[in-house]
């Protein structure tokens, strides 16, 4: 049996043994809290175009912007716009960034509402979500009551 054991090991290290043909490995970048404030370095459309130019010269493709609503940041939506037209993707990370872990389910639903309607007409927009902190809820009716949420029919 330790003859076999070994026979097979070393059948799997031998040159000849190779492991099954895979598609090539892919990494998808995505941005959350977008757009940011406007920071002590630069402003928010510097900080807008030095990414998306940074992003081009890397070839990346592209890349999905997590977003809260445009309108609580100076150039806010101008920014989501140059992000759009340079071929990324925008989705949604609720208005104000609540925690589900302190928001009752009918306020994050609204958060989620407010900023869908800012975000739908975005072109790149899609209808994908992630939520603040990454908290999807601590009790089963905050869980499914956000996961089984359709946004509302205006887009
Ligand atoms: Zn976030």
């Amino acid at each position: 049996m330790k003859t076999l054991l070994f026979a097979a090991l070393l059948l799997m290290v031998s040159p000849g043994f190779s492991a099954p043909p895979t598609a090539p490995k892919k990494v998808a970048l995505s941005f959350d809290d977008c757009p940011r404030r406007t920071g002590t370095l630069m402003n928010g459309m510097e900080r807008a175009r030095k990414l998306t130019k940074a992003l081009k010269d890397a070839k990346t493709g592209p890349v999905v912007f997590f977003c809260n609503s445009p309108s609580r940041q100076p150039d806010g939506l101008e920014r989501l716009k140059l992000f759009s037209a340079e071929g990324h993707l925008i989705a949604n990370h609720t208005a104000t960034h609540p925690d589900l872990y302190k928001t009752s389910v009918a306020d994050f639903t609204r958060e989620i509402e407010t900023a869908h309607d800012e975000l739908k007409d975005l072109p790149g927009f899609r209808k994908w979500f992630r939520f603040p902190y990454l908290h999807e809820g601590k009790t089963p009716e905050a869980v499914n009551g956000v996961r089984d949420l359709q946004p509302n029919s205006s887009g």
